[in-house]
């Protein structure tokens, strides 16, 4: 049996859920491997360096730009987001699958160069939970808040681009439906590597 993994993109406006059902998934499925992104952004508490994020200085980051090292990136309020490529690729020639959890932009970028592969939106029930729910994380200054709520606007609007879309409305019932997609992908013919003998 051989089969190269699938790349699946999941976006989702700040605050929709993405890692908390992400980390559901994550548990429950074996051969899939979270891509870790580089970003300029500080460390919440909490964060390590390698393991949330490779966290990067701005000139850090510019030379993974300018060496061609990043599957996609994009700017995010105010702080630079990427995709480090070669861990991607090593994983999916492997076979296992792999996943990007990016915003909008980067998620559009991936979609073009690797049209193959599979995007997910990640929606919350509403605007008033969404905001809720960035409030509650308590991790953003208000500042920040209102930007990543102006921004979640955008990409709520772009939601009809994705080939699925899983509300987070019950996290455990959105892990069920993201991991439903991610089990047929698995199941098609194509992506089965299997002959009988
Ligand atoms: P994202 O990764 O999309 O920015 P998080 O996973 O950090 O979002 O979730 C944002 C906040 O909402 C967190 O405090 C998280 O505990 C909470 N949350 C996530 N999913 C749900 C849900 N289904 N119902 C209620 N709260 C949720
Ligand atoms: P946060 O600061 O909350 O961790 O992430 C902010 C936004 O950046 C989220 O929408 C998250 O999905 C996105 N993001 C995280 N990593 C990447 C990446 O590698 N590329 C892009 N384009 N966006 C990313």
């Amino acid at each position: 049996m051989s089969r190269k993994g699938t790349l699946f993109v999941i976006t989702g406006p700040s605050g929709a859920g993405k890692g908390t059902v992400l980390k559901k998934v994550i548990q429950s499925l074996d051969r899939l491997y979270f891509s870790v992104s580089a970003t300029t952004r500080a460390p919440r508490e909490g964060e390590l360096d390698g393991v949330h994020y490779h966290f990067l200085t701005h000139e850090q980051f510019e030379r993974l730009i300018a060496e061609e090292r990043l599957l996609e990136y994009a700017q995010y309020a105010k702080n630079y987001y990427g995709t480090p490529l070669d861990p991607a690729l090593q994983h999916l020639e492997m076979g296992e699958d792999v996943i990007l959890e990016i915003e909008l932009q980067g998620a559009l970028q991936v979609k073009k160069r690797l049209p193959q592969s599979v995007p997910v939106f990640i929606a919350p029930p509403s605007f008033a939970e969404l905001e809720n729910r960035l409030r509650g994380r308590g991790t953003e200054t208000e500042e920040v808040i209102l930007q990543r709520l102006s921004i979640a606007r955008k990409e709520c609007a772009a939601m009809d681009q994705f080939r699925y879309v899983v509300v987070n409305d019950q996290a455990d019932t959105a892990a069920d439906e993201l991991r439903s997609i991610i089990l047929a992908h698995r199941c098609l013919t194509e992506n089965r590597g299997f002959t009988l003998e």
